[in-house]
């Protein structure tokens, strides 16, 4: 079902949790809700499934302006953080639990239920686990549950608010894909809540990416990652370095050196080159843009990195950079780095995407 959110506001008092925001949510898709803590995902999500209200604004399902439909005519499932399951309920009860509430004209017979929990059991690979209580269950097993039990009754839209927060990286990065798997076969219009810009990268068709109550920027994974529309997107987005440039005669000065561009640039003045430390090349000291000393190198899984102390027109600047595999440097040595792929802000506002 396709869901459109228009001018929605929501204060708390005299704090602002939701500016205005504008978005389009196609049938079928993953959209991922991004942004820190606060930044007004959860509101955002509340107001979508009817559970709160806007202070203005309006949200319209498949055309049709929400206001005129309660929660149950919604017709959500959802998936929290912490597994709302039914503690003295089995496995199989908590499933069923959402198609045997059904008034009683819209119940389906028992035979049928039992049928179908028995299908979604196996949907989420826990078909062994039926007469288990909640207790008895890891916390990703719980998260399979409530995922079963959100989808038992064929919901219009699926809501996760953080659903693998609570668990260990390793279990949140296997159902991260057994979620994208599974939305895969399903296409039902889902919208996930997440303060983990990996997993929205990983899971989502299209990224929402959230601050202090706005929306940033609205995109492809890909988009979000290469093209982020400001600094804010940027730097939330993953590891970022940011140098002081000016933009002069055409250019962008590191100091007393011109980096080499062909690039469309900001008007002349102070701006920030944002770079991800893995876009930092390593080089010849002399013809590098950017010269250091290196002063640690630490390895973190199958990566390295290099803490570089550049020498920064008289200022010293600590920049991490990635090394690639064959490049071997040592504490102490001078290094020379250039960013490869780069964005240009001016004060923060989106400016150009540029690559050396
Ligand atoms: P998190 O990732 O921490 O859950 P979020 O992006 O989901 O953050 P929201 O839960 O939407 O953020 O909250 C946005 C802001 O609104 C927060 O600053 C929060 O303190 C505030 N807020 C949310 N609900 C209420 C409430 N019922 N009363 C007062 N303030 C609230």
């Amino acid at each position: 079902m396709k869901i459109d959110v228009r001018n929605l506001s929501k204060r708390f008092g005299n704090f602002v949790a939701l500016k205005n925001v504008d978005l389009d949510i196609a049938s079928g898709e993953l959209l991922a809700l991004l942004g820190p803590s606060g930044s007004g995902k959860t509101t955002l999500l509340r107001i979508i499934a009817g559970l709160d209200f806007a202070d203005g604004g309006e949200v319209y399902f498949a055309g049709e302006n929400a206001a005129n439909l309660n929660v149950r005519k919604r017709h959500v499932g959802f998936v929290f953080q912490h597994y709302a399951l039914f503690r003295h309920m089995t496995v199989f009860e908590n499933v069923a639990f959402g198609l045997r509430v059904r008034p009683r004209r819209e119940r389906k017979p028992e035979h049928e239920i039992v049928k179908r929990v028995k299908r979604l059991l196996e949907f989420v690979h826990i078909e062994g686990l039926a007469e288990r209580y909640p207790d008895q269950l890891s916390g990703g097993q719980r998260q399979r549950v409530a995922l079963a039990r959100a989808l038992a009754i064929e919901p219009n839209v699926l809501l996760l608010d953080e659903p693998f927060g609570a668990l260990d990286a390793k279990v949140r990065k296997s159902l991260r894909r057994w979620l994208r798997d599974l939305h895969g076969e399903l296409n039902v219009t889902s919208v996930l809540v997440t303060h983990d810009q990996e997993e929205a990268l990983e899971v989502a068709d299209r990224i929402v990416v959230m601050g202090n109550g706005k929306i940033e920027q609205v995109g492809t994974p890909e988009e979000i990652y290469n093209e982020p529309a400001n600094s804010f997107v940027f730097d939330f987005i993953g590891e970022s370095v940011k140098l002081p440039v000016r933009i002069e005669n055409g250019g962008i000065w590191i100091g007393s050196r011109r980096l080499a561009t062909n690039d469309e640039l900001p008007a002349s003045g102070p701006a920030r080159l944002f770079v991800r430390p893995h876009d930092l090349t390593f080089g010849e000291v002399s013809e590098a843009p950017l010269q250091g000393a290196v002063r640690s190198v630490r390895r973190v899984g199958a990566l390295s990195f290099a803490d570089v102390r550049l020498d920064y027109g008289g200022d010293d600047l600590l920049v991490e950079a990635s090394l690639p595999p064959e490049t071997i440097v040592r504490a102490g040595d001078l290094v020379g780095l250039t960013p490869r792929r780069y964005r240009i802000y001016e004060d923060g506002a989106a400016e150009s995407l540029t690559s050396a």
